[in-house]
């Protein structure tokens, strides 16, 4: 019998599979075939923290206290499979593409600087061509220290093979059908009749497992909201951090994308949509005007009422919880190091403010939360 089985074997069921593996914890990890669309394999690789938690200072402390420990988990996990993660503690810029975006951008840092104490500066377009020769015609921006990125393939790849060095198992194409709990644990039924058995279930399954969520009594409020990606071919060093709409990655292509497109799913690229990515990338650095675009892919994101976490316990059984997150990269490091652990020793919800009691108007009538797009 397993200690803990995950169905859904993204970046979240694997960086919490990893975490309770590291535990001394049996861990099996279920994923159903790969799909494009999956947020897990198509995002931006950004580990994130500015702009996020205004007005939820739980949001913004854990993913300030993830943006902390990832320059150890990196190092564990490089360790443990010799896997490059291609990490670079960079910090951050987000371009402000308007005067009004300045102001806006201003004042919404001001507010998460009060809840939180996160340093984040602005700079101006003369500040700015200081500190990124090159630049094109930009009002202004924000830096953050803390933001870094990551190659989130290389994530998903260390994860796997991290958990299965702990003794535990990751198996690929494996679709669950059916599950049922109980106080002798959880039973779940596989495409092809197979049978698995375990103590305690997690269901990372993204905008997936409606069906699995609903017959264990888990409530998880999601959307899908898509975004494209344009990927040029290798340039010369251009981007020395991490930035919302650009990422230069360790090979030296640089990554190009911001869209955020409501009421829409599925892994289809659209020209328009890449034609403003492309125009808004040559506007902040022209230079990428001669760069040739190498491939496009569309993703879809995960996210809740308020985009931040949703970590639910079941209303009926002790032994089911569900994750649903968007910036699963950001957020990677505090779920294998602390949630994992707080998941394991918490029958219940393990932080009270990330279950979908805040949507409830009676008992939380002011929430209305910022998030950021990474
Ligand atoms: C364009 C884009 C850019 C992004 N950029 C960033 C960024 O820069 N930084 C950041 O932190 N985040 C970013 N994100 C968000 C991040 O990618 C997601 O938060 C994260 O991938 C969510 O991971 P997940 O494991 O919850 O979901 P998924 O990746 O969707 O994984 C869920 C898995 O569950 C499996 N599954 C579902 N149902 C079943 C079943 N019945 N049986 C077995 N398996 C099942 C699916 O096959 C899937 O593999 C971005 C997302 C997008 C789309």
């Amino acid at each position: 019998m397993w200690d803990l089985v995950i169905v859904g074997g993204g970046v979240c069921g694997l960086a919490l599979g990893y975490g309770a593996s590291r535990r001394g914890q049996r861990v099996l990890v279920l994923d159903d075939r790969d799909a494009l669309a999956r947020p897990s394999r198509g995002n931006f690789g950004l580990i994130w923290v500015q702009g996020k938690g205004v007005g939820f200072s739980d949001y913004a402390r854990i993913t300030q206290a993830s943006a902390r420990l990832w320059p150890g988990f990196a190092d564990e996990l490089q360790q443990l499979t010799g896997v490059d993660l291609e990490y670079r503690p960079s910090g951050g810029l987000d371009f402000c593409l308007s005067p009004q975006e300045v102001l806006e951008r201003e004042a919404g840092l001001e507010a998460l600087h009060a809840d939180t104490g996160l340093q984040t500066r602005m700079l101006n377009a003369t500040e700015l061509a200081c500190f990124l020769p090159g630049v094109g015609h930009v009002p202004g921006a924000s830096w953050c220290d803390m933001d870094a990125h990551v190659n989130p393939l290389m994530l998903l790849l260390a994860l796997a093979q991290g958990i299965e060095r702990r003794g535990g198992s990751v198996r690929r194409d494996e679709a669950v059908q059916q599950a049922e709990a109980g106080s002798d644990g959880v039973h779940l039924l596989l495409d092809g009749g197979k049978e698995i058995h375990g103590r305690h279930l997690l269901l990372c399954t993204g905008l997936g497992g409606e069906a699995l969520r609903d017959s264990l009594g888990v409530t998880l409020p999601v959307r899908g909201v898509k975004g494209q990606i344009l990927v040029t071919a290798r340039q010369p060093p251009l981007l020395p951090f991490a930035t919302a709409h650009l990422r230069q990655t360790a090979d030296g292509t640089v990554m190009c994308g911001d869209s955020w497109e409501e009421g829409d799913t599925g892994n289809q690229t659209q020209t328009l949509v890449l034609g403003k990515i492309a125009r808004t990338a040559t506007r902040l650095l022209p230079a990428l005007g001669q760069a040739r675009m190498l491939r496009a892919w569309a993703a879809t994101r995960v996210i809740t009422p308020d985009g931040a976490p949703l970590y639910q316990p079941s209303a009926r059984y002790s032994n089911v919880h569900a994750v649903a997150c968007h910036s699963g990269v950001t957020l990677a490091a505090w779920h294998a190091l602390e949630l994992a652990g707080l998941l394991a020793q918490h029958s219940g919800a393990p932080l009270l403010s990330m279950t979908t009691e805040r949507f409830d108007v009676e008992t939380n009538p002011n929430h209305r939360h910022r998030i950021g797009s990474h």
